[in-house]
């Protein structure tokens, strides 16, 4: 039976379920398009501490496929900002906050650190980094910016106890499956009063916006600000910083007389048990407007070829996603490549004007404004421009958030 990866409890109840979602969502390589498999994907919440979660995880062994360094045609798909462009702007949207946490210069500790562009901004700051990454992609971060890596997966065996000031956890806590393990070995080398920085998808947000591109079979957890605060008090991390977006950026402390946080007391932006199913209303609306509007057109093109892409590809009814005729990107990286269940060659936006499709869904939240400006300028007299996502920022200061 499944378990909550928070609090362990077996009251789950569904809330979202896919009969088939594939296990790689962003662009494939042609070669790979129509192989990737697919499995069922279900959300389901806490009836306990609310936290949402995936109910039936898929094994291991389907996700090395995503994970293993021989795939690498897959990772095309995957944010390596050195690389593919692909997470540049994250992670400088995720610096940003980190500048504005005004944290003391000392050891840093990047878990996950991929290609190590993140920890090269710290470096460049003055900050001691190193990093730890499993996948070979660690590589590019000795040789490229000279960042210590170890190259293995998370254990604190490797370092010394309370030694770190700063800990960086980017997008790695939804993936876990025994994250309250994790934070305990991350505890145990972190210094007493030191900082762990971290982003996660806002999951909560993304629902209530109909926002899908954090929905996939590597996530495990969706939390919201409460939910994540709610989990991290329970490891005795305390509240410090915090900004909203489609990501969420934390900045907590080592502080063994945290409080238990129970919620953020925010009706408005908490998943709680009175509101959540407000949340889904949120998605299910959009699922609602997708459908309608593709149901009235027939040459429909996507703007943005990512993972949100593809969470909203899995919104449409089937009948429907064959409308879908052209799918457009600015990164050239992306071209000639395909997403799941589209059968259409990725293309540069420079066709958009001689395909003349009836209507440009912008389908990226990040670059929305840009796109839609870029789409805009194009003089195309009778193209529909239709954009999905609403614009949120939100900063919660420490007395802000109890
Ligand atoms: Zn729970």
């Amino acid at each position: 039976m499944a378990k909550c990866i928070i609090c362990g409890s077996s009251e789950l109840s569904e809330k979202i379920f896919f009969d088939s979602y594939p296990l790689c969502i962003g662009v494939q390589p042609p070669e790979l398009f129509g192989k990737v498999e697919s499995f069922p994907l279900t959300l389901g919440s806490c009836d306990q501490c609310v936290h949402l979660q995936q109910m039936n995880p898929v094994a291991d062994e389907h996700n090395d496929v995503l994970y293993g360094s021989e795939n690498s045609g897959l990772l095309s798909s995957v944010s390596i900002p050195s690389k593919t462009n692909v997470g540049l702007v994250e992670a400088q949207n995720s610096f940003n906050f980190f500048k504005d946490c005004n944290l003391p210069k000392g050891k840093v500790l990047d878990i996950g650190c991929c290609d190590g562009y993140f920890l090269s901004l710290l470096k460049a700051q003055g900050y001691d980094v190193q990093g730890v990454e499993p996948n070979a992609i660690g590589d590019v971060a000795q040789k490229k910016y000279g960042i210590p890596i170890t190259k293995d997966y998370f254990s604190a065996k490797y370092f010394e106890e309370n030694s770190f000031d700063i800990i960086i956890l980017r997008n790695i806590l939804e993936h876990m499956s025994d994250a309250n393990g994790f934070l305990e070995e991350v505890y145990k080398i972190l210094k007493l009063g030191g900082h762990i920085f971290i982003e996660v998808p806002n999951s909560a947000l993304s629902l209530r916006e109909g926002h899908v591109g954090c929905f996939f079979h590597q996530h495990l957890s969706y939390f919201s600000l409460g939910t994540i605060l709610h989990f991290l008090s329970r490891h005795s991390l305390e509240h410090v910083h915090s900004l909203e977006d489609y990501f969420m950026y934390l900045c907590v402390k080592k502080n063994v007389d945290a409080k238990p946080v129970i919620s953020s007391n925010n009706d408005q932006l908490d998943m709680t048990h009175q509101n959540i199913d407000k949340y889904f209303e949120g998605y299910n609306r959009k699922k609602k407007d997708l459908n309608a509007l593709l149901e009235k057109e027939d040459n429909v093109a996507f703007f943005g070829a990512g993972g949100h892409t593809t969470g909203l590809t899995y919104m449409i009814d089937e009948e429907f996603r064959k409308k879908i005729k052209f799918v457009y990107d600015n990164n050239p990286l992306k071209h000639g490549n395909f997403l799941s269940e589209i059968p259409i060659e990725v293309r540069d936006p420079k066709y958009i004007k001689s395909d003349n499709p009836d209507v440009l869904i912008i389908s990226t939240y990040l670059h929305q404004a840009e796109l839609l400006d870029q789409a805009q300028k194009m003089g195309v007299p009778d193209l529909k421009i239709v954009t999905v996502h609403s614009q949120v920022r939100i900063v919660n200061q420490l007395e802000g958030v109890k």
